[in-house]
């Protein structure tokens, strides 16, 4: 049972064939089972998880309305503020915080009868590429447990591709809901900023942070953006647009459809595995009728350089706040104020967020805002402006999400220049603002996932997922299951 779709799991329960409570304890043995090996989860609570089924099974006996997410469990990214329930942000500065409040999407979870199925585990802030910068523990592959699962919602990303839970939120400022799903093989998807409120998120960079759904196959991760999606005024930046009823459209393919083909994203960086897997999920695109068009995104090559300025320079005022004062961890050691901040912060923090914050706190210095954070904000738009510009030539931009396949565990840690590249075809859709996802489009020889990008116009969330479904609907990626 377990490794069925949320959109299975739901005929089941309107057929009478299985229980919430069912669903619940089959989810709840393939954790206990495979959670020593994945780590996937920072956090969860087995007797909360059956009284939230039991209640919505006795909902369903008394013959009232079902929410939308009704009996699906659903895990969510330890990011994201849930009241009553520790949020970490997988740092030891928050080691201890209990929320007195939802995220907007936690409540939107709620409100559909969804079950919330423990923390995931995650990079300290959201910050890395693979999870191993959480202060507590790395998160595997379930393809192959030596290897990393992504970041920094590798947690989120590897419980749903090893069956402990059929879906999950994460969030992506520079790649983190694309990447880790390329590499576990399932799908994820990047809203348009300001699709999905960003309240309850506790901010890594705010103008590039958004909540998003990881999933099977993308009926499910539709049904998971209808839910999250839409205005709430406690997000200044959440736009107030309605959200259409994605699932509908979902399998009417896109007539004429017109794939953009970015030659940046096929350059020598990018393993030839992946780039052969890529230009076959072309081809069958190219089967269904569409056309290829050839598109450049001349700035593409600074997209890395400028989200790893305006990133760094959000994250140090967003973290600010953690000061062993107003928040999280306070050090033990007797010190005056400035030294109780920054003694708390020295042992709160793990490395790469300090990196950040020194990062971050350089660029916007007096004497170098210039020559770093403002000259970063005009390539971002001239980044966004390539996109505007290719999308006047074509429906969609496809390629690959990653430059390789899930990495070992140790390979990269020590050289964060050499993490940071793994973002270097994600980066530039969170500069721009507009929605991705990321597909399975293929295993390497070695039975790693690859993961096909498929980039829209902001708001078009609708088409990007009728493009997706095309190229599911005539492969079989989405079904496979690892055996762990
Ligand atoms: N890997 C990128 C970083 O470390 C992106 C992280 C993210 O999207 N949260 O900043």
């Amino acid at each position: 049972m377990s490794e069925l779709t949320a959109t299975q799991l739901l005929r089941l329960q309107a057929t009478g064939k299985a229980t919430a409570a069912e669903i619940a304890d089959a989810f709840l043995d393939t954790y206990r089972t495979r959670e020593p090996k994945l780590k996937a989860f920072v956090s969860l609570d087995e007797a909360a998880i059956r009284e939230q089924a039991a209640a919505v099974d006795a909902k369903r006996a008394a013959g009232k309305p079902l929410g939308k997410l009704a009996g699906v469990p659903v895990a969510v990214k330890d990011v994201l503020c849930t009241k009553g329930v520790t949020t970490t942000c997988a740092s030891k500065i928050l080691k201890n915080f209990v929320p007195p409040y939802d995220a907007h999407v936690v409540e939107r979870l709620r409100a559909e009868d969804a079950i919330l199925f423990g923390k995931t585990n995650m990079d300290e802030f959201a910050m890395g590429s693979s999870t191993e910068n959480s202060a507590f523990q790395t998160t595997r592959n379930p393809w192959d447990t030596d290897r990393i699962p992504g970041g920094s919602s590798g947690g989120s990303a590897a419980c749903v591709a090893g069956c402990q839970a059929p879906l999950s939120l994460g969030t992506d400022t520079g790649g983190s809901i694309r990447q880790p799903a390329a590499l576990c093989g399932i799908v994820g998807m990047k809203p348009t900023y300001g699709r999905v409120s960003r309240y309850g998120l506790i901010a890594f960079a705010s103008s590039l942070d958004q909540v998003g759904p990881f999933a099977h196959d993308v009926t499910d991760a539709a049904l998971m953006l209808e839910v999250i999606s839409g205005h709430d005024k406690r997000d200044s930046t959440c736009v107030n647009q309605s959200v259409p009823e994605y699932r509908k459209t979902l399998n009417d393919p896109v007539k004429g459809l017109r794939i953009g083909v970015p030659r940046e994203f096929f350059d020598k960086g990018l393993d030839s595995e992946i780039e052969s897997s890529v230009r076959a999920a072309l081809k069958e695109y190219e089967k269904q009728g569409a056309t290829l068009v050839d598109v450049s995104l001349p700035h593409s090559k600074y997209a890395l350089a400028a989200y790893y300025i305006v990133a760094p320079a959000e994250a140090s005022s967003n973290l600010a706040r953690f000061d062993g004062m107003h928040y999280g961890h306070r050090t033990a050691q007797k010190a005056d104020l400035i030294g109780t901040y920054a003694k708390s912060r020295g042992e709160g923090f793990g490395k790469e967020v300090q990196r950040r914050i020194m990062i971050g706190t350089y660029v916007l210095s007096s004497g170098y805002k210039d020559a770093y954070y403002v000259k970063a904000l005009k390539v971002r738009r001239l980044v966004k402006k390539d996109y505007d510009d290719a999308f006047a030539t074509c429906d969609v931009v496809m390629g690959p999400t990653t430059p390789t396949a899930a990495f070992k565990a140790g390979e990269k840690s020590d050289d964060p220049l050499a993490m940071y590249l793994s973002d270097v075809y994600t980066v530039s859709c969170n500069l721009a603002g507009i929605p991705g996802l990321s597909m399975p489009c293929g295993f390497t020889k070695a039975g790693l996932p690859i993961g096909l990008q498929l980039l829209g116009k902001p708001f078009d969330e609708e088409k990007l997922l009728r493009i997706a479904r095309m190229y599911e609907a005539a492969t079989d990626w989405h079904t496979r299951r690892p055996k762990v």
